[in-house]
């Protein structure tokens, strides 16, 4: 089977032009050149990507491209131990889906690393710098508290050249892990805790998946991710709140490092989504422990995992606009995630008939062997999409919940001696029906009027209902798979829990014949169903499978 063509236009760019604070900041620092903006996304390649790194990716691509800037894709690859060269595909990948484009500047702040050093040295040699013995848990009595200043470390003092001589020697590998830190000296009595001599290089003998086994010392991102930033010339360095308190020590570490022009550090609230976990270290758990389907699971709050569930690039970005950008920390409903693929499909995906539950319906007074294609439009609100042609037969199937043997008050479907519309078609009146030895209903038997042909002009009398079927001997089988939200509000610790019931099967779900054509990642609408998309990993040639993307209604409102 095909892939879609994934190919997206960039009507809309994820990020409101109307403005947040940052366009405030962008226009005070660069004046008439706001084209000189230069941002980056930089993703550390220890997971794949989620929905709220999808807001910080439409926010940096999104302002370079607003203003004729730039911004880079940086792999912030300076912690050894849980960093992989799948990550790195997989973010190129969803980056390049969301339909951004770093062009030629895809950098690693692993090609960095001898820059970093020498700029330690230097720090070093200007007393800046100093390698400390303390344990990690030394140093966290020496930090002090944010009532109380933190305490001077022993090693503090010792000269530049026995500080250069034991750097060099963790270097060379010397030390064992945790053994020696290279500190910056700043202020221990700082009221910021971050300023009291943070640690900026550790010690780790393990292997980088860019520089092998080169280094066993690593630097830390309080002081990389500064430097990272004033290499590449970045105007703009945006990221999350929780960095707030270490834009003291950023800025200091560009000032001491020597760059003309340092970067601007500016914060951003991150996104969290209720009903979702949003975090790489709890969702590499949930695959880890074989909950879901890898990280691409159709649950996931991954980008693969939604574009596997059938979420387009141009949804994505629609929802990162509509939430804006603010400093204060709030849950978004998911249920505006849901509204912006319903709006996205709701003029472009062909409306077909799939019965999900099927029920037998045997039309009694219609010749057997007889077919008739009737005409029926793709989609109701873009004519464009134009018209198909489907089999009506004298045996049928209807979804098993449009009838009722005793109907309750306002159903207005398929139930003894009523009449409804089967849409496309004609009224089809309910004459009897059979159950097995169970007394589970698995035939019904109707009578069609020839007069009331869809389209003939017909408008003798008005049913109250529309149902939705396809013919038993011409129809397409496939798989479906229906979602709910995979987390869950644990009511006593309040914490969330993973949904059990948050994946149905449904193995028998006939569907129009012309879905034969449909290639994986199609997107399409079932009648009164909701949206589905051909899932791209299980589908075969022999098996067709669908994902549920969204139901058609929703209780969230705008
Ligand atoms: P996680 O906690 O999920 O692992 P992270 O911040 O550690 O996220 P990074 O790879 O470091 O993940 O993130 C790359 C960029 O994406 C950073 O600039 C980060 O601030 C941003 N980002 C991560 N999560 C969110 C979020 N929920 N909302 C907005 N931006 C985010
Ligand atoms: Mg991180």
């Amino acid at each position: 089977m095909k892939e879609e063509n994934t190919l997206n236009t960039t009507e809309n760019n994820g990020l409101s032009e109307t403005g947040n604070f940052i366009h405030s900041y962008i226009q005070d620092d660069l004046g008439e050149n706001t084209n000189k903006i230069h941002t980056r996304f930089p993703p550390e390649p220890n997971g794949y990507l989620h929905i709220g790194h999808a807001k910080s990716i439409c926010l940096n691509f999104g302002l370079a491209k607003l203003y004729g800037g730039k911004c880079n894709l940086r792999f912030d690859d300076t912690n050894p131990t849980k960093e992989d060269v799948e990550y790195v595909e997989s973010i190129k990948e969803d980056v390049k889906w969301l339909g951004f484009a770093w062009e030629d500047r895809l950098y690693f702040a692993s090609s960095y690393f001898d820059q970093f050093f020498d700029i330690a040295v230097d720090l070093i040699k200007k007393g800046k710098a100093f390698v400390c013995d303390l344990t990690a848990e030394e140093m966290r009595e020496y930090r002090g508290t944010l009532q109380t200043p933190g305490k001077e470390s022993p090693y503090r003092n010792r000269s530049v050249e026995e500080n250069l001589d034991l750097f060099m020697r963790m270097k060379n590998g010397e030390f064992k892990d945790g053994e020696k830190t290279l500190r910056a000296k700043i202020d221990m009595s700082s009221p910021n805790i971050n300023m009291r001599d943070p640690v900026i290089y550790r010690i780790a003998h393990a292997s980088h998946h860019t520089t092998g086994d080169k280094w066993c010392i690593y630097p830390m991102y309080d002081f990389a991710h500064p430097l990272e930033d004033a290499i590449e010339n970045i105007t703009h360095s945006i990221c999350t709140m929780e960095f707030e308190d270490h834009r003291p020590l950023y800025d200091w570490v560009v000032r001491e490092a020597g760059f003309k022009n340092p970067p601007r550090q500016i914060e951003f609230a991150r996104l969290g989504l209720t009903n979702t976990v949003m975090s790489k270290r709890k969702l590499r758990a949930l695959v880890e422990d074989g909950l879901v389907d890898g990280w691409d699971d159709p649950r996931m709050p991954t980008i693969s995992g939604l574009r596997r569930r059938g979420y387009t690039p141009e949804s994505i970005r629609d929802f990162c606009e509509r939430i804006g950008v603010s400093k204060a920390n709030s849950k978004v409903d998911s249920g505006l995630l849901e509204y912006c693929i319903r709006d996205d499909l709701k003029g472009k995906a062909k409306v077909l008939m799939a019965v999900l539950d099927p029920l037998k319906v045997v039309v009694t007074n219609y010749p057997e062997g007889q077919v008739e294609y009737v005409e029926v439009e793709n989609n109701p609100v873009n004519e464009e999409i134009g018209k198909r042609l489907v089999p009506f037969t004298r045996e049928l199937y209807i979804e098993r919940s449009d009838f009722m043997e005793e109907p309750v008050k306002k159903f207005f479907r398929l139930a003894p001696g009523k009449e409804v519309r089967f849409k496309g078609a004609y009224f089809l009146t309910c004459t009897d029906f059979v159950k097995d030895e169970n007394g589970v209903v698995t035939e019904v038997h109707c009578t069609y009027d020839p007069e009331t042909k869809c389209g003939s002009g017909f408008e003798g009398r008005k049913v109250k209902g529309t149902i939705h079927w396809v013919s038993a001997d011409d129809h397409v089988k496939a798989e479906a798979r229906l979602y709910d939200y995979m987390m869950l509000d644990d009511e006593e610790t309040g914490d969330l829990k993973m949904n059990e019931n948050s994946l149905e099967v449904l193995p028998n779900v006939l569907i129009e014949p012309c879905v034969k054509d449909a290639v994986k990642g199609e997107k399409f609408q079932f009648m009164r169903n909701g949206y589905f998309c051909v899932d791209t990993k299980d589908t075969t040639d022999d098996k067709l499978v669908f994902n549920r993307i969204v139901s058609l209604k929703s209780s969230f409102k705008l």
